[in-house]
């Protein structure tokens, strides 16, 4: 029996429910990401994207291209009661969720009707919370994340197993999983630009260049994935990292970066119930030469402001900022999973 996935994406979920709350801002831009100047954008409201406000920008770049936007600093214990308000709501349909952020979850609901429980979920949310998502239904999470993303906001997309292959033909590879920038390069020097190109290449021939991932690509392309939803977190860390397009020699923007990793990835253990107790901040200098270095806390933790306080720790006092920098890169590691889940709202 093929597998029945749905993906919830809430939409622009910081700035939806600061718009919810405060009905003044209804309809305006309003960007979340913190007052400072030196901040990122957390979510622009749909109004805010018109200006080209997107998230992980920096904030005074926001404010030059939306002035006339309403700021605001991020209130993570709002969003994370919201959040849990969700889990509530999926819980009532699933028994087999995997959040991947505050406001993201796959649900396997294999041998129910998929487009029945995606409908009430939406009617849910939005009764329940004032709330709209967008949801992708498919038969796995990769073609059901894809869904999710198709029509935004307050969408509900199906794509059907026979109509992947079609579906998936005229995407830029930058849509698959796990294709980055730097990969994105690479499939572009050997002629893929879209994912029907990989679909025409020949297999063996993407192994010989990218191994195991020439595979999983090559399987991707056609809509194959076979990775379960999983209900916890199985890998013993977690982190993100990001090339620079050129050599940054800004301690500002290495700041910004650590704090938007540190508020994502804050939001994945909020999400799984987990604590972290060491914090590693990974450098790549102009000469390619990567240092890594970490401090572990003795109260292990999930909050995004000790996460960041610690990693920009890290950044000025280990390593050498007179260098230009090509990669800057954040993981948590040693893993809690506390005995008492009650005490950390293990409810979402
Ligand atoms: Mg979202």
């Amino acid at each position: 029996m093929d597998r029945e996935i749905i993906h919830i994406d809430m939409d622009a979920f910081y700035a939806a429910i600061e718009q919810r709350d405060n009905p003044n801002l209804k309809g305006k831009p309003v960007i979340v990401g913190g007052v400072r100047s030196r901040g990122v954008v957390c979510t622009a409201s749909y109004e805010a994207r018109i200006y080209g406000v997107h998230s992980a920008m920096p904030i005074k770049v926001a404010r030059r291209l939306c002035p006339n936007g309403i700021y605001l600093p991020v209130n993570m214990e709002k969003y994370k009661e919201v959040s849990k308000e969700l889990h509530r709501i999926f819980k009532r349909y699933s028994s087999k969720i995997e959040p991947i952020s505050i406001d993201e979850a796959f649900l396997d609901v294999t041998g129910e009707n998929s487009l029945i429980i995606a409908q009430n979920i939406k009617k849910d949310i939005l009764k329940e919370l004032q709330l709209t998502a967008s949801v992708g239904i498919s038969t796995n999470k990769f073609l059901a994340k894809l869904a999710s993303d198709v029509k935004k906001p307050d969408g509900l997309t199906v794509i059907r197993k026979e109509e992947a292959v079609k579906f998936l033909k005229p995407l830029p590879v930058s849509c698959l999983w796990g294709v980055g920038p730097k990969m994105e390069r690479e499939l572009n020097k050997i002629g893929i630009y879209f994912i029907g190109d990989i679909q025409r290449y020949d297999i063996d021939v993407l192994i010989s260049i990218f191994g195991k991932r020439g595979k999983e690509i090559y399987d991707f392309s056609y809509g194959i994935d076979p990775r379960p939803v999983e209900v916890h977190i199985i890998n013993q860390s977690i982190g993100e990292e990001e090339t620079f397009q050129e050599d940054i020699k800004s301690p500002e923007i290495l700041i910004n970066r650590l704090e938007f990793y540190s508020i994502n990835l804050a939001n994945k253990l909020v999400s799984k119930g987990y604590l972290i107790r060491t914090i590693t901040v990974k450098v790549k200098y102009n000469d390619f030469t990567v240092e890594t270095r970490s401090m572990t806390l003795n109260i292990p933790t999930n909050d995004e402001k000790i996460i960041f306080k610690i990693s920009k720790q890290i950044l000025s006092n280990k390593f050498s900022l007179d260098k230009s920098i090509r990669l800057i890169g954040l993981t948590l590691s040693n893993l809690i999973y506390p005995e008492d889940p009650i005490q950390l709202s293990m409810e979402i």
